[in-house]
């Protein structure tokens, strides 16, 4: 596992990225910034590198990105609209796109991946997102 961890990492280096080892899982939309959190076991640190690296390549698609996930620019230009369900809706929806495009990367490299995993690692992942998504009241719409 630690050397198809080392193999992305490298593909990404590669790419100009930062790769940090901290407490959090984020990739830095406008940058080339990853951190994931450093105590996870090392499946782990693969699936999210390879999800981040999913978010990183979605928010390269300029104009693709803004149509697919109309809501989130909205929200970009009007704070208000962060309340809104089609916003939430629209965050779950990347959140989901992240993890597909990260399995597609990771058959790319020729990562040797355990599909299984990776499947029941992105779905509790996408759990809590669907739990901010229903559990947080006063909607608006
Ligand atoms: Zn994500």
């Amino acid at each position: 596992m630690k050397r198809q961890i080392e193999k992305f990492i490298s593909f990404l280096e590669k790419d100009r990225f930062k790769v940090d080892a901290t407490n959090e899982n984020a990739f830095y939309s406008g940058t080339k910034r990853i951190t994931y959190d450093g105590r996870q076991a090392d499946e782990a640190v693969l699936f999210t590198l390879l999800h981040e690296y999913g978010h990183y390549k979605l928010r390269c698609a300029g104009k693709k990105y803004a149509k697919r996930y109309f809501s989130q620019k909205k929200a970009d230009k009007d704070g208000r609209s962060k309340r809104s369900i089609a916003y939430k809706v629209d965050i779950l929806r990347e959140e989901y796109d992240a993890w597909r495009i990260g399995l597609e990367v990771a058959k790319e490299l020729n990562l040797k991946i355990n599909r299984q995993n990776y499947e029941k690692h992105s779905a509790i992942c996408l759990k809590t997102y669907c739990g901010w998504v229903c559990d947080s009241g006063n909607y608006e719409y």
